[in-house]
């Protein structure tokens, strides 16, 4: 494959600036299994401060994070609400089935934000040959709903049914700090509507590596004893929060930057005759649809990478465009303009 010097295939593609290097060289390290790596150490306390929590965990990715959390909740035969379109369904192995034993219930929804009124159905009544309503799951923000801000009322509705049920709440926030920089909502209060709550560093962040799960302290020495048992334990990982501590230094105030882009991005698109965006544009994901021009995502992504630019395939017809630390504007002007050529 050609390399690719524009890459919208996903916020994942970013290398660490030179800053962010620096910071990993001087990072004070120590045994993090131990609990002894000082820079681990910050960054989890920073994060659960920044979260509203008591506690937080450092782990290698948000997958063990969401798969963590859903081992700590349930038990083999109990069920998670959670929207169709989510990564937990699509695109962890089917770990909760695999891992914990759960099921997952799943929601359809516009942009996969359900309501509490979805979830007041979907609790199962107490029978003993019905699974057990454990856990509502959220995503923040929706990746497979185009980058959809749950507001924080529907959250807080969904979390008072949810509650009022016994069921516990969960977060996906992989991409928690955009819909922070999205929706002026702080993190602290979106945090308080639930029981557990992560954030990637290794998306829009920037960094190479990690993310941070949060909870209270009950939740926090069970998730740690699931981090040993899956080998997610690690020893100088102060190397990698370094980047995080550099990150959350550095790189949030500058996601709305992200957004703007991806709001520029759309705008052109949506003047390409045949180009049709089935999301209105909320902040860092830019999907498109080519169905009206009767060619389709594998050709165009293809046609793209043989020009050095990277674009995320969806479906049939559907592509996904990410903006991020390591794209322009420029390089977004170069994306669109490729297209446009391609599909006349
Ligand atoms: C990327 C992503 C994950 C998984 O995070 P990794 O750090 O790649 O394991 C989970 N949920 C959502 C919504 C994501 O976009």
């Amino acid at each position: 494959m050609t390399k690719l010097r524009i890459d919208l295939r996903s916020d994942t593609k970013t290398r660490p600036t030179p800053g962010m290097r620096a910071a990993m060289a001087e990072a004070e390290v120590g045994d993090e299994q131990a609990d002894e790596d000082p820079s681990v150490n910050s960054l989890c306390e920073r994060v659960a401060a920044l979260l509203g929590k008591e506690a937080a965990l450092f782990l290698p990715s948000g997958t063990m994070c969401n798969q963590i959390a859903i081992l700590v909740h349930c038990r083999p035969g109990d069920e998670i609400i959670a929207a169709e379109a989510s990564h937990i369904l699509s695109s962890e192995s089917a770990g909760a089935a695999a891992l914990a034993g759960a099921q997952i219930r799943p929601l359809g929804a516009d942009r996969g934000i359900f309501t509490a009124e979805q979830v007041a159905s979907a609790i199962r009544s107490r029978k003993q040959n019905a699974p057990v309503s454990r856990l509502v799951h959220i995503e923040q923000t929706v990746n497979r709903g185009g980058g959809a801000v749950w507001p924080l009322a529907t959250i807080e509705q969904v979390a008072k049914v949810a509650r009022d049920a016994g069921l516990s709440m969960h977060m996906d926030g992989a991409r928690l700090l955009n819909a922070v920089a999205a929706s002026g909502t702080t993190a602290a209060r979106f945090g308080a509507c639930f029981d557990s709550l992560w954030l990637d560093l290794s998306k829009g962040l920037g960094c190479p590596v990690g993310a941070i799960l949060a909870g209270d302290k009950t939740f926090i020495r069970a998730a740690r004893s699931w981090k040993f048992r899956l080998g997610g334990a690690m020893r100088q990982a102060g190397i990698l929060a370094a980047a995080g501590l550099y990150a959350l230094d550095h790189h949030v105030e500058r996601l709305s930057d992200d957004h703007d882009l991806a709001h520029h991005l759309a705008g052109r698109l949506a003047e390409i005759k045949g180009i049709r965006l089935p999301y209105p544009v909320e902040t860092n994901l830019v999907f498109l649809d080519v169905a009206e021009t009767g060619k389709g995502a594998d050709a165009l992504s293809k046609a793209l990478a043989e020009q050095g630019i990277g674009i995320g395939v969806e479906g049939k017809t559907r592509l996904r465009a990410v903006t991020h630390l390591d794209v322009d504007r420029a390089g977004v002007d170069e994306a669109v303009d490729a297209i446009a050529r391609w599909l006349v």
